[in-house]
């Protein structure tokens, strides 16, 4: 008898691991010369430090397509886990017919029948489009691992192969939450806390926002690039000090109560219109402090002790050297 058969969701399981590994490693590489840290690095230099990453670029590809493999065992394993084996039952182990023999002792469907092992059983079938995308992705494996040419990857197109495959494997689920729960049950969230996810999100979402193009951003995120965004003040809220919130919210007037809606943690905050407390600030939105935030611009952080706050800063700015600024 075959013993320890996968089931559906421990194949599911697993490909989300190493989806969420391969992202990490590109995003890890991506913040190590990030723009705003990379003072004095020339053009020259940052070729040079891609270059040096192919081999780690090539490595998260090979874990991308490992997933796509384990998504479609999965899609398969639901309808039976026993359509997995190959060979006919004479090539079998033979032993398996007087003993106990583990599932994982028999040869299974190679990488490049799954996708249409997959059509036979399972529905809806791939369309066009994720069929050509999961083999476009094990050719250039293939490349990498049988014949050792690192294939020219891009961090950008690592960011959009992943957040593909994602809302292949998962569309109800926005990648942002999916993300959030990984980083939740990371290995720094097992020593430490989860008080890091909420900044290590504003970053990759700075990463996404950089380095997607409008088109595929809206299709995979759901947001407009160019649009304005704001603070959310439910991510401002939960950030802690391990890095500064971006603007990760939009503006959303259609059901006639203005709200920011969040790409990060997905939060509609109540807003109100009015004129910024900072005469240098063009913006109008503020959140509403009657749901519990401060009423704060939501571009530039003034709120009504703004005011006070400048003209101290002038008298300190303006008092002589010698004297105490503090008396
Ligand atoms: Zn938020
Ligand atoms: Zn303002």
């Amino acid at each position: 008898m075959i013993t320890n058969v996968p089931t559906a969701g421990e194949f599911i399981e697993r490909a989300d691991a190493l989806l969420h590994l391969s992202y990490s490693i590109v995003s890890k590489l991506y913040d190590n010369q990030r723009e705003d840290w990379r003072l004095g690095v020339d053009e020259e230099d940052l070729r040079a430090y891609w270059d040096k990453c192919a081999p780690s670029l090539a490595n998260a590809l090979a874990l991308l397509q490992q997933a796509h493999e384990l998504y479609l065992k999965g899609r398969i394993a639901a309808v039976s886990p026993f359509l997995l084996l190959a060979r006919d039952p004479q090539q079998w182990p033979k032993k398996a017919a007087t003993d106990d023999v583990s599932f994982s002792e028999f040869l299974t469907v190679g990488a490049a029948e799954l996708p249409r092992l997959h059509d036979m059983v399972c529905s809806p079938r791939l369309d066009h489009k994720a069929r050509n995308f999961l083999n476009t992705i094990r050719e250039r494996r293939n490349m990498f691992v049988h014949q050792g040419h690192a294939p020219t990857s891009s961090a950008a197109e690592l960011f959009e192969a992943t957040l593909i495959t994602h809302k292949w494997a998962h569309p109800e689920t926005p990648w942002f939450d999916a993300r959030r729960t990984h980083l939740q049950n990371d290995h720094l969230s097992a020593i430490y806390s989860t008080d890091h996810v909420m900044a290590n999100l504003h970053q990759e979402f700075a990463e996404l926002l950089q380095e997607l193009k409008p088109a595929i951003f809206k299709e995979l995120l759901g947001f407009k690039k160019k649009a304005r965004w704001f603070d959310c003040p439910n991510c401002k809220g939960r950030m802690g000090d391990f890095g500064d919130a971006r603007e990760t919210a939009q503006l959303s007037e259609a059901t006639g109560m203005p709200v920011v809606d969040c790409l990060v943690c997905g939060s509609s905050s109540p807003v109100i219109h009015k004129k910024c407390y900072n005469p240098k600030c063009k913006s109008t939105v503020y959140a509403d402090a009657a749901n519990g935030w401060d009423e704060s611009c939501l571009t530039c952080g003034a709120d009504e002790g703004f005011e006070a706050r400048e003209a101290e800063r002038e008298r300190h700015w303006n008092s002589p050297p010698d004297s105490d600024p503090f008396p």
